[in-house]
């Protein structure tokens, strides 16, 4: 059995992230990387944005060039899916029947999306973004004459996809369950703006809807009904509902967890030597009072990697990173630091009419998060506030005289 020192299952943010690491810490023993995607590491976000939009082509999305791996001593093994592991034997076994041992093994393998579970859900034409694979297929389509889309969720990503399919002149119309666009990740006063703003740019939005059957021709979709009895005729359909975590083969193996798998303060799993970072890592965050979370963003899987990539070199630190996240659509950038969940109070920092504002978010009178909107500098400067947790009054947050450095 062919034997590295460290295995990473995964070859996305978190995946290469933390074989960069390794090496840039002065590890040098052999590393593998296996990863069920065909394509070298490249970067996720931009998917539903620029490469979906066409605007960026693959090569610029590609974390490093391909032969930066090779250079680094990091095998890749792509196109190839971990099925198996035995913690005890520190071995995994992989798609294509061989067997690997390893030292260490960091999880690092994402996500799957989420389906839909209605009836027609397997017609041709109904689309996930989560791989260059999936953007490919989607493209194609839309090439070759795919104009009207239904988009299921406005979260992120399926309003990262409205923006980018409005940009090559499609039909967008977005369903939505909840009440309001972006629901689980910001507060009111940001929905209504971002609402409002995709609305400007002609995208139809229903809330409170469902998609309950997808209707067919010749086995390719046609329509989306919905639960308001209304069909939606379309060509394409996009299904942006969240990610199940890739982790049944270290649930089998016995590992803890039950959303993705739990980790500690050093990324480790239940489990001896195995190690998971990412997506599919449960763990007690600080910006969130300690509640066990899952975090979906590149800051997470990044600094995860550092983190584990650390503990393996035997410099153990305890995850603490702030968390940050941005969102593109249309001319608009989002970006958002701590975590808004929980908050009891919102004070608006200056006019969603001059499309640049920011949203600031407390709890108990403490500062837990910024949402800003094409405004960097309270974004850079805001930071520290979440940071410290500062008690700041609302008249002050909101007074846009004073910077936010200046309340630090
Ligand atoms: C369309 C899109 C837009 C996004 N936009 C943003 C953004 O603007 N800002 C932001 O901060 N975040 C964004 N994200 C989220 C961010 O990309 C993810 O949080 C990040 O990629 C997580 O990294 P990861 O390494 O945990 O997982 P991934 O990047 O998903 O990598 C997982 C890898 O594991 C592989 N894999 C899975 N199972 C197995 C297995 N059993 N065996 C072998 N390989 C396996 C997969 O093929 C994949 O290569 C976006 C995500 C998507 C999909």
């Amino acid at each position: 059995m062919k034997h590295y020192d460290v295995v990473i299952v995964g070859s996305g943010h978190g995946g290469a992230q933390a074989a960069i690491a390794l090496r840039q810490a002065g590890h040098a023993e052999p590393i593998l990387m296996v990863s069920r995607d065909r394509n070298p590491p490249y970067e996720r976000p931009p998917l539903s944005k620029e490469y979906l939009a066409g605007e960026k082509p693959f090569e610029r999305i590609m974390l490093r060039p391909e032969a930066f791996w090779a250079e680094r001593d990091v095998e890749l093994r792509l196109g190839c899916n971990a099925n198996e592991v035995d913690a005890e034997a520190h071995s995994i076994r992989l798609s294509d029947g061989e067997s690997i041992s390893y030292r260490k093994l960091i999880w690092a393998a994402g996500g799957d999306p989420r389906r839909l579970s209605c009836s027609g859900a397997d017609y041709a034409g109904i689309h996930t973004i989560r791989s260059r694979r999936d953007v490919d297929a989607l493209r194609t389509e839309i090439e070759g004459g795919a104009r009207r889309a239904v988009i299921v969720g406005a979260g992120y990503i399926g309003l990262e996809a409205a923006a980018s399919l409005r940009t090559l002149g499609c039909e967008v119309t977005v369903v939505e369950m909840l009440d309001r666009v972006m629901a689980r990740v910001a507060g009111e006063e940001l929905s209504a703006f971002y609402a409002a703003e995709h609305r400007a740019h002609g995208v139809d939005l229903r809330f409170e809807t469902a998609v309950e059957k997808i209707e067919g021709e010749n086995d390719r979709i046609a329509g989306a009904v919905l639960s308001t009895g209304e069909t939606l005729p379309c060509d394409v359909a996009i299904v942006g509902i969240g990610i199940v975590p890739s982790v049944g083969p270290l649930i089998a193996a016995g590992a803890a967890g039950s959303n993705g798998v739990d980790v500690d303060e050093y990324c480790r799993t239940s489990l001896d030597d195995i190690y998971a970072i990412g997506d599919c890592a449960a763990h007690a965050n600080p910006y969130a009072e300690k509640s066990v979370i899952r975090l979906e963003s590149v800051q997470n899987a990044n600094d995860m990697a550092n983190n584990a990539a650390r503990a393996i070199m035997g410099d153990k630190r305890e995850y603490d990173a702030v968390p940050w996240f941005w969102s593109n659509q249309y001319d608009l950038r989002l970006q958002t630091v701590g975590i808004s969940t929980g908050h009891d109070d919102a004070v608006l920092r200056g006019n969603p009419a001059a499309r640049k504002f920011s949203v600031m978010y407390l709890r108990e009178g403490r500062v837990i998060a910024l949402d800003c909107v094409n405004n960097t500098r309270d974004y850079a400067q805001g930071r520290k506030l979440v940071e410290a947790r500062a008690v700041i009054g609302r008249e002050r947050l909101a007074d846009l005289g004073t910077p936010l450095k200046e309340m630090v």
